[in-house]
């Protein structure tokens, strides 16, 4: 893999970038593999980088029905923070954490994480409650989190309206929350892994699966069969599609939820602004334009696009919070598919098929987690048992009560 630097930049501006190196190789698929990951998002990108990267299987496919990151993570409002109520949340999301902080040095790729202080603003006495009771538990856990007072609040979004419909009581700051780019992820742990030997298959869609004796011998795909002596599904959106394929059900459901950006405008937003109360957030990207997310629609679906009361109501929401806007126009507008469980945590698990594995169930909120889902999967897959981290959110919590309750931390989607 050439080195991407500033050098390289100078060189290649000097042939007027005619000499780039493909970031990844497009290979036919193999006969077979050591394990298949079936999606090529953030989360199945990243278990095979570490895969090759840190538990020495090389011999890895990542097949991906479209194109890289094509689904929920590059869809994504880029939102990242660790700041969950529960001990085995805080340590898969602060897991990922300490990873994006050196992930751009790691995969020589700008993923631009960018740790610019994200609040939860607290607008009526449940809500200070909840903010009170998660900040402790999230302090207990040596996680930054911080109580602004609305003084505190206003001195740091001096735009915001504090005594409207929508009254602003306190808030929750993480300062290590922030963003980071959604594609850059992917594409940055797409070549990491590619150097490394993975074949990442993209149009090449899982129809099916090899099963003999209960355990899975290959995957079915629209470019023929390929043998795989595991398989690990990381296809949010079409997780419980793809366990039907293979014989059981995961407890999903599937909701469109939606985002929507402004036309660009100078720098305003310095931080990320979540509200769960009214099911609105904002954050400014680097090309100016105001990043806005909504709540999932109430209706389940399998459509990639939202219906336009949320809009409606997300929009209303950002004018009565903050004035300002009010007069912006709307850019674009988008939607994907999440995958949520009934205790809004992820599902990294075995499952009744041998050598089959899920890393599914991020709901609003698994970009965040990329790094450390992809790494504690990898880590799971190679040794053939749950990785200590990512053991209590096996399937098995549905069966035996063991819920790793984050309504309120996920409640607004994001
Ligand atoms: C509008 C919106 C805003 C969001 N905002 C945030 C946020 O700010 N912060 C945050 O942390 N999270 C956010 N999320 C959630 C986050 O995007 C997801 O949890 C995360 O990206 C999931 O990553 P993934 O790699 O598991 O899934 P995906 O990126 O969806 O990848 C799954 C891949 O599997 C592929 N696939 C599916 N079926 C098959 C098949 N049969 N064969 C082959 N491939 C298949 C799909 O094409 C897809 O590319 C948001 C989601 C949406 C929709």
């Amino acid at each position: 893999m050439s080195r991407y630097s500033v050098f390289s930049l100078v060189r290649n501006a000097l042939s007027y970038h005619q000499n780039w190196q493909r970031a990844w190789r497009s290979p036919d698929p193999k006969r077979e593999y050591d394990i298949v990951i079936v999606g090529g998002g953030g989360h199945g990108l990243a278990t095979a980088y570490y895969l090759a990267t840190e538990c020495g299987i090389t011999n890895v496919a990542v097949v991906e029905k479209g194109w890289l990151g094509g689904g929920n993570t590059g869809r994504n409002t880029t939102i990242v923070r660790s700041n969950y109520l529960w001990d085995e949340s805080a340590a898969i999301y602060d897991h990922a954490m300490t990873l994006w902080q050196g992930l751009s040095r790691e995969l020589n790729y700008n993923v631009m994480y960018s740790p610019r202080g994200l609040l939860h603003l607290a607008h009526s006495v449940h809500d200070m409650q909840e903010i009170q009771r998660r900040g402790n538990a999230i302090y207990l856990n040596g996680i930054d989190s911080e109580f602004l007072s609305p003084e505190q609040v206003k001195a740091m979004v001096p735009y915001m309206q504090m005594d409207g419909r929508y009254p602003v009581l306190g808030a929750l700051l993480q300062r290590r929350g922030g963003t980071a780019r959604h594609d850059a992820v992917a594409w940055g742990y797409a070549r990491g892994a590619d150097a490394a030997g993975v074949d990442i298959i993209q149009n090449c869609e899982v129809t099916g699966f090899d099963i003999q004796d209960g355990a899975v011998v290959g995957v079915e795909t629209t470019r023929g069969r390929i043998g795989a002596k595991k398989v690990g599904v990381v296809a949010a959106g079409h997780s419980s599609v793809v366990a039907e394929m293979a014989g059981f059900r995961m407890p999903l459901e599937s909701f469109p939820l939606q985002a929507l950006v402004s036309e660009p405008v100078k720098p305003a937003v310095d931080c990320v602004i979540m509200s769960n109360g009214v099911h609105a957030y904002i954050s400014q990207s680097d090309k100016g334009e105001l990043v806005i997310g909504a709540s999932s629609d109430a209706y389940n679906s399998y459509t990639q696009r939202g219906s336009f009361d949320v809009i409606e109501d997300t929009l209303q929401a950002i004018c009565e919070l903050y004035p300002l806007f009010t007069r912006m126009r709307m850019l674009r507008q988008w939607g994907g598919i999440v995958d949520v469980t009934v205790d809004r945590s992820p599902i990294l698990t075995k499952t009744p098929v041998r050598n089959m594995y899920f890393n599914c169930g991020w709901g609003t909120g698994g970009f965040k987690c990329t790094p450390g889902s992809g790494h504690v999967f990898a880590h799971s897959l190679a040794n053939g048992e749950m990785h200590p981290i990512a053991a209590p959110f096996s399937m098995d919590r549905f069966h035996s009560g063991a819920l790793i309750d984050e309504g309120a931390a996920a409640a607004v989607a994001h």
